[in-house]
């Protein structure tokens, strides 16, 4: 059976910068973004990936989204 694999969505405005998710993402697909959101904090980020590539990819398994206080991920699942 293949894989399951997810995506998200991170809400920039809603992120408070606390970066929990960055450390528990299993395959490092967030990153601390290089542009400030309206609050004045450097929020997280989807890191990009490409689709030609071997890159690492979501699998859905939404600790991130279990570990942010504000909210600011959703998960799908494809
Ligand atoms: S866990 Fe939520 S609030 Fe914290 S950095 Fe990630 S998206 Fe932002
Ligand atoms: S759902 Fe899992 S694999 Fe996908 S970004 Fe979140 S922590 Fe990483």
């Amino acid at each position: 059976m293949a894989k399951k694999v997810g995506r998200i969505t991170l809400d920039s405005e809603a992120c408070k910068a606390c970066y929990l998710c960055i450390s528990v993402c299993p395959e490092k697909l967030i990153m601390v973004s290089q542009r400030l959101n309206q609050k004045g904090y450097y929020p997280a980020q989807v890191v990009e990936t490409d689709p030609d590539k071997q890159c690492p990819k979501c699998t859905g398994c939404a600790l991130c989204a279990t570990i942010c206080p504000d909210v600011a991920i959703e998960v799908y699942r494809e």
